[in-house]
C-alpha cells in the first residue's frame, strides 16, 4: 500500500530535501518562466500589501461572509477612504497561493485558497509520483469545506478530502506559519490523517506563486486582422463591477490563473484558411499544429488563441474552442468579422469572446448548460459570468446583462478553474465533455407549467438503412401571442438544442457533437403567433461518443431547447428504426462505414489529416466497389467536398505541404449526386458579393436543390452539412 498511496506513511521516511534536480522539463520550464516573469512582481507585492491592509480590517477568516465580501469592490472602497497609517511590519502575509513539495517517491502541488482577494474557501492538491528523472501525475484531492483557524502564529486548515483514488488517509491538516508581510512566504506542511486520526504522509510544500495555476499562453493573428485585442476599460460602458482595464491575461489573473505569454506572434496567412478565405475546424486545427510553438498532443498547461477573421459558418460565429478531438481544449479562435472594431462595445465583445473561448479550454461549460456536465450541476442561466451569453440573458437580455456583468467568472467556475481535479481542467486532459450520462428520458420530464409560448418539433424519416447517417429536422413554432424571442440556430453543435437518444437496449445517451460553436445574438428573432423557424437539419449520427445508431432496432429521440429567456422546452418523443443489413452488400458497406475515422470524416465532411487516412481508404472503397449503394453517395459527398478544398498538412519536420483543390475529382464525385453547376452558378451569380454572401447563396441553393430524388438519408446528410458542402462546391471549377 505505501508505494501506491501518497497519503499513507511511506516506509523509508525520505526527508524532503530541497533538491529540484529531479524535476522534469515541464516543471523546470514553469519554474524558469515564473522566475522570468519579473515584471508582474512589483504589482503583486503592492496588491498583497493592499490586500493585507484590507484584511486587517476584515473579520477573522472563520467568518465566511467577511471573506466573501473581500473582493475588488471592497478594496476600491478602502482605497477611496483615507487609510490609517499601519506600520507594515505588523501586517501578516496572506497564505493563499500555490505550494510545491520536493523529494521522492511523491510530490505534491498544494493550492491554498482561504484568504486571497476572491477566496473560494477551498484547498486542493495534485500528487505526482517520482521515479528516476520522470514525474507522473498520480491523482488529485480537494477539500470543499475546510475548517480554517487563525492564530497570530499560524493558520491551520483541516478537513476531509475528496480524492481521485481510494486514499488511505483522506483527512488533511495544513499548517502555515503567519509571517510578516515583508518576509518571504512560509512553507505549508500538509499532513494526511486516517479516518481514525492516525497520521499518514507529510509533505512540506514551499511557496511557489500567488497564482493557483500557471499556464503558457500563445496568440497568433491572421494577416487580415491588423490589430489583436489588447485591453478594454470596463468603465467605458455601464457594467456591474469596478471600472478597470482588463486584458485577457489580467482577466484570468483575477481568476487566480497566471498566463505567461509565450512564443512570437505569428502572422498567419489567410491562404491557410483555404480557397474560400474562411476557416474550417480542420484548417484551424492544422494552423494550431503549425503555429502553436508549444503544441504537443499531451496534457499540458498551455493554450493557443488565434485571432482570425471569418469561420466557414459565417459572421454569426464569434469564436470557437475548436480542439475537441483527441487531446482536447488546447486551442481556440475568435473571429473579427463578427467582433472586430475599435468602439467600446466592440472592444468589450472582443474581451468577452476571448476570455469565454479560453474558458472552454479550461473545460468550462456555458452557464445555461451546466446540467450537461459530468457530474451534472444545476444550470445557471442568470449567472453574470464570462461563460453566459449576454444575448440569452433571461434577466432582461443583452443590455441588462452587460450593465450587471462584473467581468468575472462565477463562484462555481472559480472553484473549477482553481481546484478542479487536474484532468478536468488542464488542456489536453479529459475531453471537453458534457452529458451522455442521462439515465433515462424521464429525467427530461415535462415542466409542470409551460408558459414559454414555444413549441419544439423533432422530425425524422421513419427508418434508416444500416449505417445511413441519421439526421433529424428541428423546428420551433411560436404558439403564444406577440413576439416570442426564438433562436434560428437549432443544431446541437450550436448549443441551444440537445437531443437524447434511447437505444434499442434501453441505454440513453445525449448526442454530443464533436465541436461546439459559440454563436452570436444575430440569429434570434421575435416570432409572431404561429410563426415557425425553418427546419434545421441536424447530424446526430456520429459525435464524441462514437456512432449513436450502430445497432439495428428502434430508437426513441427527444429534443430539448433552451430559449433565450431560460425556458426549457421539450419536443414530443420521435421514434425511428434502423433496419438491419439485408444483403451481403449491405453488410460489406456497413463494415466499411463503421469506424471512428469514417465517422469523423462524415462529421467534418472530409479531411486530409494523416490520422484519418484509413477512414478515407474505407470511404473510397465504398464508392469504388459498391457504386450503386446509397451509402456510396454519402462517401462521394464527403470525399468530393474535401477534394474541392485546399488542405494544409503539417509534415513530421513541421514543414507544411499544401494540397491544392482537386476540382476534377470534386466535380466527378459530387456531380454524381448533386447539381454542382447549379450550386456554383447560384454562388457566382452574386457579382461583387463577398465570400460570406457567396457561402450563404451556395448553401441556400443546395438546400433547395437536394430534396427531390435523393434517398432521404442522403438528402438529410447534405442538408445538415449544406454550408460546408456549399462553400466548397462554389469554388469547384466548371471543368
Ligand atoms: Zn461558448
Amino acid at each position: 500500500m505505501p508505494d501506491s498511496d501518497p497519503t499513507a506513511v511511506i516506509d523509508e521516511q525520505h526527508e524532503h530535501d530541497l533538491d529540484l534536480a529531479e524535476a522534469t522539463d515541464e516543471v523546470e520550464t514553469f519554474a524558469a518562466a515564473e522566475q522570468n516573469g519579473g515584471t508582474a512582481t512589483a504589482t503583486q507585492i503592492d496588491d498583497e500589501a493592499y490586500a493585507a491592509i484590507a484584511a486587517a480590517f476584515a473579520p477573522p477568516v472563520e467568518e465566511p461572509t467577511g471573506i466573501g465580501d473581500l473582493d475588488a469592490a471592497t478594496l476600491d472602497a478602502l482605497g477611496a477612504a483615507p487609510l490609517p497609517v499601519i506600520p507594515l511590519p505588523l501586517l501578516k502575509r496572506k497564505v493563499y497561493g500555490r505550494y510545491r513539495s520536493t523529494g521522492t517517491p511523491f510530490q505534491v502541488e498544494l493550492r491554498v485558497d482561504v484568504d486571497g482577494p476572491t477566496p473560494t474557501m477551498r484547498v486542493s492538491a495534485d500528487y505526482y509520483s517520482i521515479a528516476g528523472s520522470t514525474i507522473t501525475y498520480f491523482g488529485s484531492m480537494r477539500v470543499d469545506a475546510p475548517a480554517v483557524s487563525v492564530s497570530p502564529a499560524q493558520i491551520v486548515i483541516t478537513g476531509l478530502g475528496r480524492f481521485t483514488w481510494a486514499a488511505g488517509a483522506p483527512r488533511i491538516r495544513i499548517t502555515i506559519p503567519r509571517v510578516p508581510i515583508l518576509s518571504p512566504p512560509a512553507a505549508a506542511t500538509l499532513l494526511h490523517l486516517t479516518l481514525t486520526n492516525q497520521p499518514g504522509a507529510t509533505y512540506v510544500c514551499r511557496y511557489v506563486s500567488p497564482a493557483f495555476r500557471t499556464l503558457l499562453f500563445e496568440q497568433d493573428r491572421q494577416d487580415t486582422v491588423p490589430v489583436m485585442f489588447g485591453s478594454y476599460n470596463t468603465g467605458s460602458l455601464p457594467s456591474g463591477g469596478p471600472a478597470r482595464t482588463l486584458s485577457i491575461v489580467s482577466a484570468y489573473a483575477e481568476a487566480g490563473v497566471q498566463m505567461i505569454t509565450t512564443g512570437a506572434t505569428d502572422v498567419v496567412p489567410t491562404g491557410e484558411a483555404g480557397a474560400n478565405s474562411a476557416w474550417s475546424d480542420a484548417e484551424l486545427h492544422a494552423a494550431m499544429v503549425k503555429h502553436f510553438s508549444r503544441w504537443k498532443d499531451i496534457p499540458q498547461w498551455a493554450v493557443w488563441l488565434l485571432h482570425a477573421r471569418l469561420h466557414d459558418l459565417g459572421t454569426g460565429l464569434l469564436g470557437i474552442m475548436f480542439d475537441q478531438q483527441g487531446k482536447q481544449r488546447q486551442g481556440a479562435a475568435v473571429f473579427y468579422a463578427g467582433i472586430g472594431g475599435a468602439t467600446a462595445d466592440k472592444l468589450r465583445l472582443q474581451l468577452y469572446t476571448c476570455v469565454h473561448e479560453l474558458g472552454h479550454c479550461f473545460n468550462l461549460l456555458h452557464s445555461w448548460q451546466k446540467s450537461l456536465a459530468i457530474p451534472p450541476q444545476p444550470n445557471r442561466p442568470l449567472s453574470l459570468s464570462w461563460m453566459n451569453y449576454p444575448w440569452n440573458y433571461p434577466g432582461g437580455g443583452q443590455a441588462a446583462f452587460w450593465s450587471a456583468f462584473p467581468f468575472r467568472f462565477d463562484a462555481q467556475e472559480l472553484v473549477h478553474i482553481r481546484h478542479g481535479f487536474l484532468n478536468d481542467v488542464i488542456m489536453g486532459g479529459n475531453p471537453f465533455r458534457v452529458g451522455s450520462q442521462l439515465e433515462d428520458l424521464a429525467s427530461w420530464s415535462d415542466p409542470i407549467e409551460d408558459r414559454s409560448g414555444i413549441q419544439l418539433d423533432l422530425e425524422a424519416p421513419r427508418s434508416f438503412g444500416y449505417g445511413e447517417p441519421v439526421t433529424v429536422g428541428i423546428r420551433l413554432t411560436s404558439s403564444g401571442p406577440g413576439g416570442v424571442q426564438i433562436t434560428r440556430h437549432l443544431r446541437p453543435r450550436n448549443g441551444q438544442v440537445q437531443i437524447a437518444i434511447a437505444g434499442p437496449g434501453g441505454r440513453v445517451q445525449l448526442y454530443e457533437p464533436l465541436l461546439h460553436h459559440c454563436m452570436s445574438e444575430t440569429r434570434t428573432f421575435a416570432a409572431e403567433d404561429g410563426q415557425q423557424t425553418e427546419t434545421e437539419t441536424a447530424f446526430i449520427h456520429y459525435g464524441q461518443d462514437g456512432f449513436y445508431f450502430d445497432q439495428p432496432g428502434t430508437y426513441r429521440l427527444r429534443a430539448r431547447y433552451t430559449a433565450p429567456d431560460g425556458s426549457t422546452i421539450l419536443s414530443p418523443v420521435t421514434t425511428i428504426r434502423v433496419r438491419p443489413p439485408v444483403t451481403a452488400e449491405d453488410e460489406a458497406v456497413a463494415e466499411l462505414m463503421f469506424g471512428d475515422e469514417q465517422g469523423t470524416l462524415m462529421y467534418l465532411v472530409g479531411s486530409d489529416l494523416e490520422e484519418l487516412s484509413s477512414g478515407n481508404d474505407a470511404l473510397a472503397r465504398i464508392w469504388e466497389e459498391f457504386p450503386e449503394h446509397p451509402l456510396a453517395d454519402v462517401a462521394r459527398i464527403v470525399q468530393g467536398t474535401n477534394a474541392a478544398r485546399e488542405f494544409k498538412l503539417v509534415e513530421a519536420d513541421n514543414t507544411v505541404r499544401v494540397r491544392k483543390p482537386d476540382t476534377g475529382t470534386a466535380a466527378e464525385l459530387i456531380g454524381a449526386v448533386l447539381d454542382v453547376d447549379g450550386v456554383r452558378k447560384a454562388a457566382t451569380a452574386k457579382k461583387k458579393a463577398d465570400e460570406i454572401e457567396k457561402m450563404d447563396a451556395a448553401a441556400a441553393h443546395l438546400e433547395a436543390a437536394v430534396t427531390p430524388e435523393l434517398p432521404a438519408a442522403v438528402a438529410g446528410y447534405v442538408n445538415s452539412r449544406r454550408r460546408e458542402i456549399g462553400i466548397e462546391i462554389a469554388s469547384v471549377d466548371g471543368g
